[in-house]
């Protein structure tokens, strides 16, 4: 077995975070390190997919679960505009192999993508 997630841990409450929504199979919490006024990781409570794709693959509607949380969050947060990163693979900046959206809102001008 590998070593649980930093995001498995959070849910665990081993790691502080704050869990910004919850819903039966996806929580939320702040990014601690923001690029944007509005930097939320929207995350699966299961971490067997390791990436957006295979997530899409296996179960796209905890995929359709997941977006509609970032939108919900997007709504109260940032007036429903907001970007949707999914990080997917190490050359292209992702560290945390347990899939999981960047929702960034708030001015994003002056800022390029998350990485
Ligand atoms: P990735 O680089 O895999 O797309 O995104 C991982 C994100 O997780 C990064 O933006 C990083 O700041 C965030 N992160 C890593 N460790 C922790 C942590 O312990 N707590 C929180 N809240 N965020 C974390």
């Amino acid at each position: 077995m590998s070593e649980p997630s930093v995001f498995t841990r959070i849910l665990n409450r081993e790691i502080p975070a704050e869990i910004v929504a919850e819903t039966d199979r996806v929580f939320a919490i702040q990014d601690i390190a923001p690029q944007a006024p509005v930097h939320l990781l929207v995350i699966p409570k299961t971490a067997e997919y390791r990436d957006v794709t295979e997530l899409a693959a296996a179960d796209p509607a905890l995929l359709a679960e997941l977006v509609a949380v970032a939108k919900n969050l997007a709504d109260e947060r940032c007036g429903g505009q907001f970007r949707l990163i999914f990080n997917t693979g190490a050359n292209a900046g992702q560290t945390v192999f347990h899939v999981h959206a960047h929702v960034l809102g708030g001015d994003l001008e002056e800022k390029s993508l998350v990485g």
